[in-house]
């Protein structure tokens, strides 16, 4: 008999493999693995469920190069994520993310709890952009490449009508802005601070209401952040720009 293990993850994508299988991605706290699910594709297959992506599972696999995926149940199925047109774009440009990245980050047990909590308040809010938003500013810090925040990046004077500067990387104080020419107002980057700054926890559905009631987009400032620090542009992104 294979040697089986026990593990917990969230299926992130499903693809179609060789004779009625799927090859399903999943994040673990370990990373990301790969697993076989055999038989996924035949009519009636009671494996069919784990395919609909996303899904929170428990579930065995055998410990091979390639794994095969054995059993599972569903800790979370994200139900309104997967019955939501938008949201679920929404979800396509975060697994672009975390399929980039994760391998990157060295805490994989914080970036599976940091995913499954952005995953929950994706499935329930009312306000998804706000939560892309959460997550790619927050990913930043993950990755290693965080904005400069907390004070000036050239007088490091801390204050709170700083502007931003995507070519410094950083806020910039009222008085050096006058050498330094700022791409987003003071207004934009208090904002974006909160986003940036607050604890995952603390985030509810007031907190994602009262973003979204700034009228403030976030996109072009992220977009061209991942281009210039990582150079990372989203192809989801992309296809909802041209669909929009
Ligand atoms: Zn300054």
């Amino acid at each position: 008999m294979k040697e089986l293990t026990k593990k917990k993850g969230i299926i992130l994508t499903s693809k179609d493999y060789k004779e009625n299988a799927r090859l399903l991605t999943i994040l673990t706290e370990d990373g990301l693995e790969n697993a076989i699910l055999r038989g996924a594709n035949k009519i009636n297959s009671k494996n069919k469920k784990f395919t609909i992506i996303p899904v929170e599972v428990e579930y065995v696999r055998t410990i091979s190069t390639l794994a095969t995926f054995t059993e599972g149940y569903i800790t979370n199925n994200f139900i309104n994520l997967k019955l939501d047109q938008n949201k679920s774009l929404i979800y396509l440009a975060i697994v672009e993310k975390i399929l980039a990245f994760t391998d990157s980050i060295d805490d994989k047990l914080q970036m599976y709890e940091f995913v499954n909590k952005i995953l929950t308040l994706l499935d329930q809010t009312k306000y998804p952009i706000v939560v892309l938003y959460l997550f790619e500013i927050k990913l930043l810090y993950l990755i290693g490449i965080a904005p400069i925040l907390n004070s000036c990046v050239i007088c490091h004077n801390s204050s709170d009508d700083c502007g931003f500067s995507l070519s410094l990387g950083g806020i910039i104080c009222n008085s050096c802005m006058i050498k330094y020419p700022i791409d987003y107002d003071a207004n934009t980057t208090k904002v974006f601070k909160y986003l940036y700054f607050i604890k995952l926890d603390k985030v509810d559905e007031k907190f994602l209401e009262l973003i979204d009631q700034t009228k403030l987009s976030f996109t072009k400032l992220i977009d061209s952040y991942y281009e210039k620090y990582i150079d990372f542009s989203s192809k989801v992104k992309k296809v909802i720009r041209s669909v929009n």
